[in-house]
């Protein structure tokens, strides 16, 4: 037997490996089973070169809790390790990896995230155990090792009377660590982690049933026999070729991954590149509609098939977090912080690819088939257009697949859209007038009066839509949205005959003071124009600009605006007989009624008619009509 010290500088790197990772002392697990599967993994290699003859026999690894001794085994059929390899891997070298990562990021535990998920490796066994034994054989048939330490620097190894090739971690759980021994726990630790590692993992057994064989009695009872417990799918889908996998493939995968999530996706798109960067991975298209609330269910990183991190953010475009699936990838560093991530050039190409594969894809789907893409369209509109506003490369590509739908549901990409409107709908500049509504209800009589003078109108609705079309317009040359309750059709598309109002300046300049008395506590601005003789006698419009900046500030965070009261203007048709007639009425208080009668009628068809106002406005139309 030998004893020494552990090749270490900070003498209390226990107790600061313990407090380092506090709130992540859960990884010990994946941890060692990662280094059993790379001991397994390294034998198979080995033996396929031929270094290692005969049968490998089981090489499951074994996960075994020993409730009554408080102890936690961590059993592989590896390559093991001689005296001298303990010596060298796990005294010496192993060690200073270990005390090299904590030095270096002890300050910046704060900014964790991916940080401290790898690069403890074996020794992370101390977070949870007051002492660890080591017991392995080498496949080199040279006596078997038995190190053992109890979280001191000190350690003793000596010979050990194991036969089979392989190590034995035995994990001596500290008391303040007992959720370890619990098979729950446990098992719950292994889904996370491991649940689609390499090699397969025995955690307990359980009971099958036979199927009963033919021309079995009727009450005859089916045998039931006690098999392996494993835990894992060692080849799941993402490790295939494309090739090798069916639809159901992917949506049986899909249910694997999110056992609780019932919605079949969409579609899928496979990743799989080797050069310049090692990726593979599926992502999922969910049904998504308007809510980009942050969702549950959400991508996985995975490193050589060992879960790293469900929070991809900085390695994957932000729009795509919105999508589901594995990313699997051992060419991501993983021991940075975000801001690191962010700037490094070998994840920003990885980003790159994503954001390519995707719009790839979405290409070939609305190529291939128009009608489904077209049918789904609601469901992946927020992705596709919170990535033509984030991703300069996406939107170039979007831009022939990204459709604009009519509230006729007719669908149009935007060269098609411009062909459709082209040449009808300008404004005094000469820019394509592009009208759409947000909500077919509350913006009907605006949409009907649109589509009545033969306008397409649009139906934009997602949150975003109004950072887009900013967009948009800015590149895109000579285009401008307009949204059917922002202004009158008369003022946003030119029209070659300039509509006479049938009162004259001075009735209008007699009229107008009027009118503002009564609205004045709407705060409108009053404005009077000869509008066509079909629109309503008062209109409320709200103007473009202020509305979308409101909007928004409201999706992109904060901002005053955001906070300010809705702004409106109440257009009076001078060419309305009810105008002609408020100005006619002799009693004042009869004008003020027919004022107060118009304006409620224009509230109405913007849905803005409620609560008092609204009994008010039904007892006037009751006392009007008596
Ligand atoms: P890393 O795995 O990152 O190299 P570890 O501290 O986890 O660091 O392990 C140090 C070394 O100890 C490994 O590289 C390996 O050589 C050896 N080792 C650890 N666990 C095992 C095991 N179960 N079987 C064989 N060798 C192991």
């Amino acid at each position: 037997m030998s004893t020494g010290k552990i090749n270490v500088a900070v003498e209390n790197i226990f107790p600061l490996i313990k407090k380092f990772l506090y709130s992540d002392h859960e990884i010990f697990l994946r941890e060692l089973i990662s280094n059993a599967t790379d001991a397994t993994t390294k034998l198979m290699h080995l033996s396929s070169l031929g270094e290692i003859k005969g049968d490998l026999g089981n090489l499951q690894i074994e996960v075994k809790i020993d409730k009554k001794g408080k102890k936690l085994h961590i059993i592989d059929s590896g390559i093991g390790m001689t005296h001298e390899e303990v010596q060298k891997y796990i005294n010496e070298v192993a060690f200073s990896g270990a005390e090299e990562f904590l030095e270096k990021y002890k300050d910046s535990a704060k900014d964790s995230g991916i940080i401290g998920h790898f690069g403890l490796g074996f020794y992370s066994a101390f977070m949870v155990a007051k002492k660890v034994e080591i017991i392995t054989k080498s496949h080199s048939n040279k006596p078997a090792a038995h190190w053992t330490c109890d979280g001191s620097p000190e350690y003793t190894l000596e010979k050990s009377d194991k036969q089979s090739r392989g190590t034995e971690i035995i994990l001596h759980i500290d008391k303040d660590s007992k959720e370890f021994l619990e098979d729950a726990r446990v098992g719950e630790l292994l889904q996370k982690y491991n649940k689609f590692m390499p090699i397969p993992i025995k955690f307990g057994t359980k009971e099958e049933t036979l199927p009963l064989p033919d021309g079995a009695e009727k009450d005859a009872k089916p045998d039931k026999i006690t098999v392996d417990n494993i835990v894992n799918n060692p080849d799941p889908a993402w490790t295939k070729k494309p090739s090798e996998l069916k639809e159901e493939d992917y949506k049986s995968f899909y249910r694997e991954l999110y056992p609780m999530q019932f919605e079949e996706p969409l579609f899928n798109i496979h990743l799989n590149v080797d050069y310049p960067f090692n990726l593979t991975g599926i992502l999922y298209f969910p049904k998504i509609n308007n809510d980009i609330n942050i969702q549950k269910d959400r991508i996985q990183l995975y490193q050589n098939q060992v879960f790293v991190t469900d929070n991809v953010e900085g390695i994957v475009p932000e729009f795509l977090t919105l999508l589901r699936g594995v990313i699997d990838s051992p060419d991501i560093p993983l021991n940075v912080s975000r801001s690191y991530l962010q700037a490094d050039g070998a994840v920003k190409k990885i980003s790159n690819y994503i954001t390519r594969k995707v719009a790839d894809k979405l290409n070939s789907l609305f190529k291939k088939d128009r009608k489904g893409f077209e049918e789904k369209w609601n469901d992946i509109k927020v992705v596709i257009e919170y990535g033509m506003l984030s991703e300069d490369k996406f939107y170039d590509k979007a831009d022939n697949f990204a459709l604009y739908p009519t509230t006729d549901g007719e669908y149009f990409t935007f060269d098609e859209l411009k062909e459709n409107i082209k040449d009808q709908q300008t404004d005094k500049d000469d820019k394509l007038v592009i009208l759409y509504a947000s909500e077919v209800d509350s913006q009907h009589s605006y949409i009907k009066q649109a589509k009545d003078k033969g306008y397409k109108v649009l139906l934009l609705d997602s949150p975003i839509i109004g950072h887009l079309i900013q967009k948009m317009e800015g590149s895109k040359d000579k285009i401008s949205f307009a949204r059917v309750d922002g202004d009158t059709l008369e003022n946003l598309i030119k029209k070659d005959e300039t509509v006479i109002s049938k009162i004259s300046d001075k009735e209008k300049e007699k009229l107008k003071p009027i009118i503002e008395d009564v609205v004045k506590e709407g705060g409108y601005t009053v404005q009077l124009e000869p509008l066509d003789s079909k629109s309503l006698p008062f209109v409320l419009t709200q103007p473009e600009f202020m509305r979308r900046m409101k909007e928004m500030q409201q999706t992109g965070g904060g901002g005053m605006m955001g906070n300010m009261p809705d702004m409106y203007n109440l257009v009076v048709n001078t060419n309305h007989e009810l105008v002609s007639q408020i100005l006619n009425t002799k009693t004042k208080k009869k004008k003020e009624s027919l004022i107060q009668q118009a304006l409620d009628l224009a509230k109405l068809s913007q849905n803005l008619l409620k609560g008092e106002a609204l009994t008010q406005f039904i007892q006037r139309s009751v006392d009007l009509i008596k």
